[in-house]
């Protein structure tokens, strides 16, 4: 499969950290080295040690990082409009980035957990997806891997606003499946179960010990578990549709 993915150029949102970053490193290994990766998320500096990390081992490679809030439409707009020579032919859209904040119930939810949630996970990955899809058409081909997640399918108390994101990312996705079939764009959702990440520090406003807990006891996957089965999508024959996946360790069943 490593020919299937030489000379593509993959864009990945939240390429910073867990999912998104283990990404990018195997679609560098998986290609041969023979990709263009375009790494966005907010830390510029921890994308610019990325870089230098991976054009180093894969000497083939090249990286651009570029610092890219998906929470903040207009930025999403303008990164479209100014991506720089070398990396404006996108094959591949990683929609990865996304958060949780907060574990409060119904009644109690913070307006601004609501917002970023939704700005962030949903109206970011839709307006990125707007503007990427009309450079596919004139292609005539190109992938986009929506991160769902188990969330999405099976909501859980303490949950209500990060499950709705992902229920809306699923409902959104399948529905440009379907406005798609029969071309040879291809729209694949994965959807993680529980990954160990930065994600829970995140959901716990930066509180290492309780995210630490969340995993105790339990062996959660690991962002590479879930790098391996975006490749995997992207790397089959072009009519080939890996439409969606859900992906969960053994003790989640
Ligand atoms: P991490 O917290 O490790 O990584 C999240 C990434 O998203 C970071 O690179 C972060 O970069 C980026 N990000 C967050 N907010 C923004 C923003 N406003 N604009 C741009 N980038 C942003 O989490 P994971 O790797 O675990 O999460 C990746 C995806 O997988 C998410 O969509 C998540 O919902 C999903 N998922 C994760 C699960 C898990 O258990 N870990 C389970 C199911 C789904 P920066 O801070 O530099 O902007």
């Amino acid at each position: 499969a490593a020919s299937r993915l030489a000379g593509k150029t993959v864009l990945i949102t939240g390429a910073s950290s867990g999912i998104g970053k283990a990404t990018a490193y195997l679609f560098a290994e998986a290609s041969g080295g023979e990709v263009t990766l375009v790494l966005t998320a907010r830390r510029v500096a921890v994308l610019d040690s990325i870089k230098a990390d991976i054009e180093a081992k894969y000497p083939k490679t090249k990286v651009f990082p570029i610092g890219l809030d998906v929470s903040k439409l207009a930025e999403i707009d303008s990164f479209v409009e100014n991506l720089p020579e070398g990396a404006k032919d996108i094959d591949v859209l990683v929609n990865n980035a996304g958060m949780v904040h907060g574990t409060e119930q119904v009644g109690e939810i913070l307006q601004a957990d609501i917002d970023i949630m939704f700005q962030t996970n949903v109206f970011g990955l839709i307006a990125l997806t707007q503007k990427i899809i009309p450079i596919f058409k004139a292609k005539g081909k190109g992938d986009i891997v929506n991160l769902g997640s188990i969330a999405g399918r099976e909501p859980y108390p303490g949950g209500a606003i990060y499950c709705a994101t992902k229920a809306a990312v699923k409902s959104f996705t399948e529905t440009l499946r379907k406005e798609l079939i029969a071309t040879r764009i291809r729209i694949i959702e994965v959807d993680p179960g529980q990954v160990e990440t930065e994600f829970s520090v995140v959901r716990f406003r930066g509180d290492k010990s309780k995210a630490d807990a969340v995993y105790k006891g339990v062996e959660p996957l690991i962002a590479e578990d879930i790098a391996e089965v975006i490749v995997f999508a992207v790397s089959r024959r072009e009519n080939t549709i890996i439409a969606d996946t859900l992906v969960f360790p053994n003790h989640q069943a």
